[in-house]
């Protein structure tokens, strides 16, 4: 009995259910047909970077201490690797079974595990040959296969589709192809392959696809996203022929998609109101004055970009980058004495500046609940440029996160015009609260992912209720005869098989499973990772 799971980052049956209907993706079309499917509820926010620890440890971020991208840290931040995984994996839980245990390119596993397998760590990963285990895979088939690689090579910005849409398929072969490889000569009971390029591809092009979209463009690349997902779906296939009869599969994603018209940057919105204030020496008036008249980062980069620069602009090294964003407003102006809230990191997250948490924390215990419910007054009265209300939900620290980390989560998180728009993760783009994407992106996160399960002891049930990113760790490992831990916040999804799986309970002692020592990254490999986070559009 195998398992095979199959990640395609971001993906979702918005797109997915239409195209398998009209015969674009007929593998999964048969896996939907022959076995059963669901929406998959991710994490709040539905960001790949806490989903994915989300789905490797079945535990909330409360318990597994992952938010987001970035930590906040004063007025720096700091990134997150697989070490910062407070709770043990499933691929720790498993091999430590005795589970041959493959895993190739998911997110968040940079540094690798020493799993009792293989593995080929995914998004947050630097430029090195240390990106795997065992040390020499990627040299082994180097000669076979070709130079592995993470992410794209070529960064996304308008007007160069072609080689962008080029580079994406490309990345989507080599995921494929060292799959289709690696499944045949390594030996796996549990095999985990996952697709980046989508997620990738969808927040740079979804305005080519949709046309509602406020900044549809009509042209050749209408079909790009779906041809995209025809060649996952033709590897998907490929894969389906090489498995034994007794085969389980899951395929699933860490979070939906949908489209993106404007950005918040929720740091203009909360000095405005007063929450966020800078420090009033010389040269931050500059700075702030500077700021006001619209000189900013993004207004440099478009300027940049007019004159045609932007070439030599990527290219310029990431220090000298830094000093030149150093110019304008960020993190290191704010006077964090008189500052009462921030925003840092994706889709919309709210950090009040507490005493003990923060280190020039002002918001005590005694104050905490009653400042929050200012900053969400202020934000509830937020506008649209139409005069809508922009903020569509609140969602507070303890209605989604629970357990020993929850405290270092956002206190709150906005869903910004249903997610249509997200916040800036870092400072500001410009002296706007709504503006417009740096990069021109037209698509973001929606919190329904997928989730299809066919093969060997799954019901040919069709479509079923919606399911939780965290119920697939201890259905995993229910499945494959192994205890499932208490710590595990998700439930098993009997629903799913033929025979339900005999459900055993085992804490971390039985079973053998540590939580890594955390690894703090040299600076050269944290550097890589932030340069391919900005090349994404991410920072
Ligand atoms: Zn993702």
């Amino acid at each position: 009995m195998k398992l095979l799971i199959i990640g395609i980052d971001g993906a979702t049956f918005d797109l997915v259910r239409p195209w398998a209907e009209q015969g674009h993706l007929p593998n999964l079309a048969h896996l939907m047909e022959e076995g059963v499917s669901a929406d998959l509820a991710s994490t709040l926010p539905p960001v790949t970077s806490p989903a994915w620890p989300t789905f490797m440890t079945g535990c909330n971020p409360g318990k597994h201490g992952v938010f987001d991208f970035i930590q906040p840290t004063g007025a720096d931040f700091s990134l997150v690797n697989s070490t910062t995984i407070r709770q043990p994996t499933i691929w720790q839980r498993l091999s430590a079974a005795g589970l041959k245990v493959g895993v190739l390119n998911v997110p968040v596993t940079y540094p690798p595990h020493e799993v009792n397998g293989f593995m080929i760590t995914g998004i947050l990963s630097p430029n090195s040959e240390h990106i795997c285990h065992p040390h020499d895979l990627l040299e082994r088939y180097r000669e076979t296969l070709g130079e592995y690689r993470v992410a794209p090579d070529v960064q996304f910005k308008p007007g160069i589709e072609q080689s962008y849409v080029e580079d994406i398929y490309a990345l989507i072969r080599v995921h494929g192809e060292w799959a289709l490889t690696l499944m045949e000569n390594e030996p796996w009971d549990v095999l985990m392959v996952h697709f980046i390029a989508l997620d990738i591809m969808k927040h740079a092009m979804w305005r080519h696809m949709d046309e509602r979209h406020p900044r549809h463009e009509p042209g050749p690349y209408k079909h790009a996203i779906r041809d995209g997902y025809r060649l996952v779906d033709d590897y998907i296939g490929r894969m389906l022929r090489r498995v034994p009869e007794d085969t389980t599969v899951l395929v699933m994603s860490d979070h939906g998609f949908g489209p993106l018209s404007k950005i918040v940057n929720l740091n203009v919105f909360l000095m405005q109101k007063g929450f966020l204030k800078l420090k009033g020496d010389f040269v931050n008036r500059l700075k702030a004055a500077a700021f006001h008249m619209g000189m900013t980062p993004a207004s440099v980069y478009h300027m940049i970009e007019t004159v045609g620069l932007q070439n030599l602009a990527t290219r310029v090294s990431k220090e000298t980058r830094n000093q030149v964003v150093g110019r304008f407003l960020s993190f290191n102006s704010v006077d964090w004495s008189r500052t009462v809230a921030y925003s840092m990191g994706h889709v919309g997250q709210i950090y009040l500046n507490v005493a003990g948490r923060e280190p020039q924390g002002i918001v005590t215990t005694d104050n905490y609940e009653s400042k929050r419910q200012e900053v969400i007054r202020a934000l509830r009265k937020l506008r649209d440029e139409d005069g809508s209300p922009l903020v569509t939900k609140i969602i507070l620290r303890e209605e989604t996160y629970h357990g020993r980390y929850a405290e270092k989560g956002p206190d709150i998180h906005v869903v910004l015009d249903d997610y249509n728009m997200i916040a800036f993760p870092l400072f500001a783009t410009n002296n706007e609260v709504i503006a417009d994407q740096i990069r021109g992106d037209s698509g973001s996160h929606r919190r329904e992912g997928i989730f299809i399960a066919q093969g060997h002891n799954i019901r040919a049930a069709g479509r079923q209720d919606e399911v939780n990113i965290l119920d697939l760790a201890p259905t995993i490992m229910a499945h494959l005869n192994q205890p499932v831990p208490p710590i595990m916040d998700g439930r098993v999804l009997e629903e799913i098989f033929v025979q339900p799986p005999q459900i055993a309970y085992a804490d971390d002692l039985e079973t053998g499973a540590t939580v890594r020592q955390i690894r703090v990254l040299q600076a050269e490999e944290t550097s890589q990772i932030e340069e391919r986070l900005r090349n994404l559009g991410y920072l």
